[in-house]
């Protein structure tokens, strides 16, 4: 009567989301100030004021249908010339508008991108801890997810790289800063990554796709940057999104950028056009392309994220937590004080501490902190972190 795939997905809910509704049931009981809810990836920082105002100036200034109206597939084309700019202006990078498609957020720049590489038995590479949809984006569009472990510090693991590829893999996936670990990839990572990737197409006589998933590039702490990879390897694409940058994930807006040295570049963008049209994304949310360009290279307060990071990362360490040192998006990863993340996160709930477990990022032991919170919650919590850690044996 239905289909059993889509059923299965349906009906089993992201343990994420699971916990933010067990949040929101656990505050109508003891109240919500007695809930520290670290669960979702929700922006807690005001969009900049010139989101909101451009809002209205392009509602006032506007046709219903200019403001509103379908725009073609790919996108209004001067957004795209102005994010062709920007690849320019912030990367030295040139790329025109026509390698550039508006879609509805990161997530929609990934299902379609994998649809659009997808060939019978075709394989992507992931690397642990990583975004937990990938998976079910890649199975979705009729290919296999194979999941590479971390090295000690949450890097990439070159030797379970090279045990976990084979001739079938079409592409890899990289997120950096990563959700959930707030790590960034070395450059020296990186070139090595893209110096095997390269081999691995001459050893087997094909392209192999570095697919980069950013929605976090602005979110990076001190003199951390998150990398460019369209200089770095031609096959390659990436998928951007608006939402965290902006703070503006329930707007839908983001881009995909194909790199137009990769091979018949203009091939891979009309199957990427395809893979949008068979999704019936139509085109990306009409009134925020608008928006977007109106914010040209804006983001909202970055600080605020760096002061939550230094405030948790600090005090948790401090208490004898240990913890990955995010260099950037709004994620802590912290060891969780038992091997089993699971029964660890159960425990912590008793306090009203709302942690995800790690096993469904691809690795075992941990727990994610999601800090793009208020600050005040953040330090009413951390009571609760200590007592956790001190009487462990009590939960
Ligand atoms: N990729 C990663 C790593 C994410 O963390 C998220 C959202 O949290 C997404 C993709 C999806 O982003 P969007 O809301 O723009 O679809």
């Amino acid at each position: 009567m239905y289909n059993e795939k889509m059923y299965k997905l349906g009906s089993n809910r992201s343990v994420i989301r699971e916990l933010f509704e067990f949040g929101k049931g656990l505050a109508e009981k003891v109240g919500p100030e007695n809930v520290f809810d670290f669960s979702l990836g929700n922006p807690s920082v005001e969009p900049p004021k010139k989101l909101n105002q451009s809002i209205i100036d392009i509602i006032n200034t506007s046709t219903p249908s200019q403001a509103h109206g379908y725009t073609s597939a790919p996108g209004d084309v001067t957004v795209r010339k102005v994010i062709s700019k920007q690849f320019k202006d912030n990367f030295k990078f040139d790329i025109s508008e026509n390698n550039i498609f508006l879609t509805c957020g990161a997530a929609a720049s990934l299902t379609s991108t994998f649809l659009a590489l997808s060939e019978e038995n075709d394989e992507f590479i992931v690397f642990a801890p990583f975004f937990p949809e990938y998976k079910v984006f890649i199975e979705n569009a009729g290919a296999k997810c194979a999941i590479v472990s971390p090295n000690k510090k949450m890097g990439i693991d070159f030797d379970d790289l090279n045990k976990k590829f084979s001739k079938n893999v079409k592409g890899v996936v990289i997120n950096y800063p990563n959700n959930p670990s707030g790590k960034i990839i070395s450059d020296e990572q990186l070139n090595t990554l893209c110096a095997f990737l390269t081999k691995k197409q001459q050893e087997y006589n094909k392209e192999i796709f570095l697919i980069s998933d950013e929605p976090y590039r602005e979110i990076c702490y001190g003199n951390k940057k998150a990398p460019f990879v369209f200089d770095k390897y031609d096959n390659s694409i990436i998928c951007y999104s608006y939402s965290k940058s902006l703070s503006i994930p329930g707007e839908r807006i983001g881009y995909i950028a194909v790199n137009p040295h990769a091979k018949e570049s203009e091939n891979v963008y009309l199957a990427i056009c395809g893979a949008v049209r068979s999704q019936g994304y139509v085109c990306a949310p009409s009134l925020f392309q608008k928006v977007i360009k109106e914010c040209y290279n804006l983001t909202s307060n970055i600080d605020e994220y760096k002061a939550n990071r230094d405030l948790l990362y600090n005090s948790l360490t401090k208490y004898g937590y240990k913890a990955i040192e995010p260099d950037g998006a709004f994620y802590l990863f912290v060891k969780a004080l038992e091997d089993d993340a699971n029964t660890f996160s159960l425990k912590a709930r008793k306090l009203g501490l709302l942690l995800v477990p790690s096993d469904s990022f691809g690795v075992k032991g941990y727990v994610r902190i999601a800090y793009c919170v208020s600050n005040d919650m953040i330090q009413r919590s951390l009571p609760k972190f200590k007592e956790l850690i001190d009487n462990y044996d009590k939960y």
